[in-house]
């Protein structure tokens, strides 16, 4: 098998999809409602066929893992037929999701017997008031069904992602970390990224380090300890309260990057192949596809395989973010997928 390793020999094994550009919510670090947005046509996103081709050729290339994200995944239409096909492509080990959460209620069962793994749930406040503040939709109740029943459904581990904003939520730390000792969630704390459609109020000292947010955890709950994460726990260090039943941690990609460890590359909602998240260096790849006849399977195949090892081989050995160098990169996360 032809391998996709990267010019510094990282293997790469994780493919992250973003099936639309669209989503139900208007959070104001991704996509505020005081911004306009331009979405891509219809015909510009990737159709699932061609997204289960490039899946297909991703995997007889080494991918095992595939993450599906947004915009917000659960609103493309016919996406459980997609994952059923999708689980069905062979050597794909694990299918995951990353939502906000808001249809899982009555969603998560189907997504199970689809095929779906796993999902990791965006939550960035148990405050309703705050929650509309920070996705403009009122949908607090309705996220934490969701949780409850992505938990009954058994796609675990369940990750919450908790994007923190300083001034925000930062005073929701400790009781993000109590929802995991009476459940098996494993809560995420994520470094707010800047990125191309924010509101001024994200851009401008919102950000808070997970460094900081440790040290007060551990003034206040001195016997939390770090644990050795299960598999498929990413980029994430994690830590646990005595007898918890979940586990808490951070994922770091400005304070502390996590490059070197990077194992991913990403394939945007209009069908680009990104090779780092926050570096703006995309591959055309719908582009090239769209112009081999769907006749021309092996041709078609031969075309992704060979953009792949390229998008893989332009890997930059780490992002430059947070280096206090100017605008390198301007993107908007909801096209992209986070
Ligand atoms: N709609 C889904 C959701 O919210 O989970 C999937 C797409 S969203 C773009 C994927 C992840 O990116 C979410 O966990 C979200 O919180 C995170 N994200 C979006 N913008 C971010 C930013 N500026 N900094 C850090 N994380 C961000
Ligand atoms: Fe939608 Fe997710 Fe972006 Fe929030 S973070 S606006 S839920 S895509």
């Amino acid at each position: 098998m032809e391998k996709l390793i990267d010019s510094y020999g990282r293997q790469i094994r994780y493919l992250r999809v973003s099936l639309t550009d669209r989503c139900n919510f208007r959070c104001i670090y991704c996509s505020p409602a005081d911004k306009v947005f331009h979405f891509i046509e219809h015909e510009e996103i990737l159709r699932f066929e061609e997204i289960l081709e490039i899946a297909q050729a991703a995997a007889e290339m080494g991918i095992t893992k595939i993450r599906l994200t947004g915009g917000e995944p659960l609103v493309r239409k016919g996406v459980i037929d997609f994952i059923s096909q999708l689980s069905q492509v062979n050597g794909l080990e694990d299918i995951s999701m990353t939502t906000n959460g808001y249809y899982l209620s009555e969603m998560a069962h189907s997504l199970r017997s689809a095929g779906l793994n796993r999902v990791n749930i965006s939550l960035d406040s148990l405050d309703r008031r705050k929650f509309k503040r920070i996705t403009g939709f009122d949908g607090l109740l309705k996220v934490l069904r969701g949780i409850e029943t992505a938990l009954q459904e058994g796609l675990i581990p369940v990750k919450i992602n908790v994007v923190l904003l300083k001034g925000i939520n930062d005073d929701e730390v400790e009781n993000f970390i109590k929802l995991t000792i009476d459940k098996p969630l494993s809560v995420r704390f994520i470094e707010f990224m800047p990125t191309n459609h924010q509101l001024q109020e994200t851009n401008e000292g919102r950000f808070i380090s997970a460094k900081v947010i440790l040290e007060r955890i551990m003034d206040k709950y001195p016997d939390a300890h770090s644990v050795t994460a299960e598999k498929g726990c990413g980029p994430a260090s994690y830590y646990q309260l005595p007898g918890g039943q979940g586990m808490f941690g951070f994922i770091t990609a400005i304070s502390q990057h996590f490059c070197s460890r990077c194992n991913r590359i990403r394939l945007t909602a209009e069908g680009n192949l990104r090779p780092c998240l926050l570096n703006d260096r995309e591959l055309e790849l719908k582009k090239r596809l769209r112009e081999i006849p769907q006749s021309q399977t092996e041709l078609r195949k031969d075309a992704i395989k060979s953009l792949l090892k390229e998008a893989v081989l332009s890997k930059p050995i780490s992002h430059r973010l947070g280096s206090g160098e100017k605008d390198v990169t301007n993107f908007d996360m909801s096209q992209i997928g986070g």
